[in-house]
């Protein structure tokens, strides 16, 4: 075997982001190989990737859909099929694995990331929940480990891209940022589908249109997140520990293209943005590679074609998520666990047609009034915050739909 080569797993291999990273992967054999490959339960789409990639294990969280996956690869004794979510740690512990991509969804990702931060390795982190449950235990990890963390989230690499180089990975670039005259980054958000909506037909948007992102194809609870603009306000606390900021010093603004992934303003009045078509195979690219460049398979921008970039503010009269993630943020301790917790429960909910998408704020704010924060010193006390806020979420969603009796809810 090729010693040039890095060995990487990929958690949630068969997501939007893990069918992005393989693809970027198969087109560089030469420098990377797949370790393991971990989903939820999603056999087919797993068992052709073993087929193409070969790994060395394969993860199903699910037991009886790693059964049968193990059925399928009877013929392939050199892939190993585990199963259960302590296997998802394994595969990234493992002393062969150089690089791990965090792209498991949701709170479901949390202990598989601290694990790779843990073990020392180049996390490339998309799941970026895991960041908002529990930012300074994930950035306490990197820091012990001396893990390499790289921001995946295309904004989050933008900014990456975008600050001055001598501080290392995302993580190095520590306290110096007002030193090397950084006064803000500025996160840009699509606005989502539903930007330009009245809040009354916003209120009743059905899940396939939510679904439908304008400028993004991604797996349907981001894209939940990104038409409430709740995953601006993930993004929001997601940047503040990634880059060791205040919340003063992160501004949202609406740039409905998706061509300036974001950007940082300088002191001496210097903006700088990093500019693309909207492909996640750039980001997950400038992950891998890191401090070098690699192909994509991405096209070139074409700004003639572009032709013009506007620019808004976000309007959190009609989008309340990303008030109720920045007021999440500002109270600290365990609240933006117990806001990221709701909000799994809201849109799940949303997506099974049981509450209405005006009612995903709802949901979350009602949790948010009923759970107490507590200091998040270790991951016991944050899942225990997660766990209370899924119970608390579930009764409101009780209550809501005890109290609509009669109407219609879709
Ligand atoms: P997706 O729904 O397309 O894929 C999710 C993956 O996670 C699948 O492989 C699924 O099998 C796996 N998974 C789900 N539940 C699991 C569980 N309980 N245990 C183990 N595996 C489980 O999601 P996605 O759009 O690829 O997003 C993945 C992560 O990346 C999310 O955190 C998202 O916020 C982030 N992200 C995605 C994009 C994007 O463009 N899709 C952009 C930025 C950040
Ligand atoms: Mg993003």
């Amino acid at each position: 075997m090729d010693t040039l080569q890095q060995a990487v797993s990929v958690l949630g291999s068969t997501g939007s982001i893990g069918q992005s990273t393989l693809d970027v992967i198969a087109r560089h054999p030469d420098r990377y190989r797949v370790h393991a490959l971990a989903a939820h339960r999603s056999v087919d789409a797993l068992l052709s990737q073993c087929r193409q990639f070969r790994p060395r294990f394969a993860v199903m969280v699910d037991q009886q859909a790693a059964e049968e996956l193990a059925g399928h690869l009877a013929d392939s004794p050199e892939i190993e099929v585990l199963h259960g979510e302590a296997a998802l740690s394994e595969i990234v512990t493992d002393d062969e694995v150089d690089v791990v991509m965090a792209a498991i969804v949701g709170a479901a990702g949390l202990r598989s990331t601290l694990a790779a931060a843990e073990a020392g390795k180049r996390l490339l982190l998309a799941n970026k929940e895991s960041l908002v449950m529990s930012g300074q235990l994930l950035m306490n990890a990197v820091h012990a480990s001396g893990a390499t963390l790289l921001p995946i989230d295309s904004e989050h690499n933008a900014i990456f891209q975008c600050l001055p180089v001598a501080g290392g990975d995302a993580s190095g670039h520590g306290d110096s940022k007002a030193k090397v005259g950084v006064s803000k980054v500025l996160l840009t958000a699509s606005g989502g589908p539903f930007r330009t909506w009245t809040a009354r037909d916003i209120e009743n948007a059905r899940p396939d249109q939510a679904c439908a992102h304008p400028n993004w194809s991604m797996g349907r609870k981001i894209s939940v997140d990104s038409a409430t603009l709740m995953n601006k306000g993930l993004e929001f606390a997601e940047a503040c520990w990634l880059f060791d900021l205040p919340a003063s010093a992160v501004d949202v603004v609406v740039h409905p293209q998706s061509i300036i992934h974001s950007m940082v303003q300088y002191c001496d009045g210097s903006v700088l943005a990093q500019m693309g078509n909207p492909d996640m195979r750039t980001p997950i690219a400038y992950g891998l590679a890191w401090p070098e460049r690699i192909d994509a398979g991405v096209a070139h921008l074409d700004l003639v074609a572009v032709s013009r970039l506007d620019f808004e503010a976000p309007d959190e009269g009609r989008f309340p998520c990303l008030r109720l993630a920045r007021e999440s943020v500002a109270a600290g301790g365990t609240t933006m666990a117990s806001c990221n917790a709701a909000n799994e429960v809201a849109v799940e909910a949303f997506l099974a047609e049981n509450i209405r998408f005006g009612d995903i704020p709802r949901v979350v704010e009602s949790t948010l009034e009923r759970v107490t924060a507590v200091e998040p010193h270790t991951l016991g006390v944050v899942e225990a915050a997660d766990r209370e806020a899924r119970m608390v979420a579930a009764e409101v969603i009780g209550e809501f739909n005890r109290t609509n009796k009669g109407q219609a809810l879709v």
